[in-house]
């Protein structure tokens, strides 16, 4: 038995149009002589329009019912897509993730996959069945409740579902046709890369490069899936789109490989916070336990024992990391003058493996920002990135401008 998992994002099951299209794909692979596994998210914009109702009428939700929520839509292309099948005379049935089921950890909105039992699905191909269509994104808690996995969570869906089935392959069928030097949506000279080191896709994608879920380029790094990124819009054979492969198997040698940006950033800042032993602790245990994930965090040289302290979160969790902050200051565990949040900045990064070797790469990146006049708030670094937060007004011309310094649109 040679299984397939193909995973189709919301663009590619945004209307019945194309869930008949996304199911044409499929019948190809069928007719080679796989058992597919379909991976579906929700039509394009659904869960968007899902969160909005959630927020409006729970801004500072129960994470449970955010997921019963928010897993809807994809139980909806799941349905369509194995009535489609069996339009085709291709014998297909719906899981959601509960029915296979997807047993997940409890951290609802970012639930991680811990076991896929095959045995139900598995019966079902020796039966005769030739695709399995699972909804993405959703599994459920050892307390039973309905869990998603976060945002562009179904291709974590497609890679653990590869793992534990032992697939051929693990194809994510998406609006691009692969994996690109960075978004080609803002930068008209991006380049499609033909093959991407898992470090490096891993970095892009923690980085903002929404094209595959981080979690799902780690799962096909540890169990070394065969994952390919490939456009559901255009015929493909079996070489098409971008291979994510350990970096051996890479030519390419710039030192920058991509350049990735997230534009929902927020930062804040706490003004005259006591410069004592514990007080970091005490600011970023409370957003911890909030669920903020702090991603940036500068701390000011403190002047007469009072100090600045900066740090970077996702836009949506400003409200919770206001929260926690206040009730930590009326607790009296921590003491700051003002919360300053600036809510219109965005993080660009450079990525690439050959920083290892490259000397300078941090200097060209803010010689590059300095020449567009782009002002830099805060930098951090690591042994194979360099990310910054600046205006979100620049954020695109800063993506072109890095692109043109590290000369992305040729290959190395
Ligand atoms: P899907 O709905 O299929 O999961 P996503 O919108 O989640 O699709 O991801 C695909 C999008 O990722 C593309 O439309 C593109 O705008 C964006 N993207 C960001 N960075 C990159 C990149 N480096 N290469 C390709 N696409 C990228
Ligand atoms: N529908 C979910 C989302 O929009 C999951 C996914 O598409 O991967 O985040
Ligand atoms: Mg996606």
């Amino acid at each position: 038995m040679s299984i397939l998992v193909m995973k189709f994002g919301g663009t590619s099951v945004a209307n019945v149009d194309r869930i008949a299209r996304a199911a044409k794909r499929v019948a190809v692979e069928v007719a080679k002589g796989h058992d597919v596994i379909v991976i579906v998210s929700a039509m394009a914009g659904e869960t968007n329009k899902l969160v909005g109702f959630v927020q409006d009428t729970s801004p500072l939700y129960d994470a449970r019912e955010y997921d019963a929520v928010t897993s809807s839509g994809e139980n909806v292309t799941a349905g369509l897509m194995a009535l489609r099948l069996q339009e085709m005379d291709i014998p297909a049935r719906s899981w959601q993730g509960w029915q296979v089921p997807v047993m997940t950890t409890s951290a609802h909105g970012s639930a991680r996959i811990e076991a896929i039992p095959t045995d139900n699905i598995l019966r079902k191909f020796r039966e005769g069945m030739k695709v399995a269509v699972v909804a993405g994104f959703q599994g459920i808690s050892p307390e039973g409740r309905v869990t998603t996995l976060g945002r562009g969570g179904s291709d974590t869906t497609a890679v653990a579902f590869a793992a534990a089935f032992d697939a051929v392959r693990c194809d994510i069928y998406t609006d691009v046709d692969g994996v690109y030097t960075t978004d080609p949506r803002i930068c008209e000279k991006a380049r499609k890369l033909d093959r991407i080191a898992f470090e490096e896709m891993l970095e892009l994608a923690s980085l903002g490069a929404k094209v595959l879920q981080t979690r799902s380029v780690e799962l096909a790094m540890r169990y070394k899936v065969k994952l390919r990124v490939l456009s559901s819009f255009e015929e493909q054979t079996d070489e098409a789109g971008t291979l994510v492969c350990d970096e051996e198997d890479i030519m390419e040698s710039n030192a920058v490989a991509g350049v990735a940006y997230s534009r929902d950033e927020a930062k804040m800042t706490l003004t005259s916070v006591p410069d004592r032993p514990g007080i970091a602790a005490a600011i970023f245990g409370p957003l911890a336990e909030a669920g903020v994930n702090v991603d940036m965090i500068v701390q000011n040289i403190s002047e007469h024992g009072r100090t600045d302290m900066t740090f970077s979160c996702p836009n949506d969790q400003v409200l919770r990391a206001e929260k926690a902050l206040g009730e930590a200051k009326a607790r009296g565990d921590i003491g700051f003058e003002e919360l300053v949040t600036d809510q219109g900045v965005a993080k660009v990064s450079v990525v690439g493996i050959g920083m290892r070797s490259h000397a300078g790469v941090a200097a060209q990146m803010f010689k590059a920002l300095a020449a567009e006049n782009v002002n830099i708030k805060v930098i951090t670094t690591s042994e194979i990135k360099i990310s910054v937060l600046i205006d979100r007004k620049y954020m695109e011309l800063a993506v072109q401008a890095l692109h043109d310094a590290f000369g992305l649109e040729k290959a190395a």
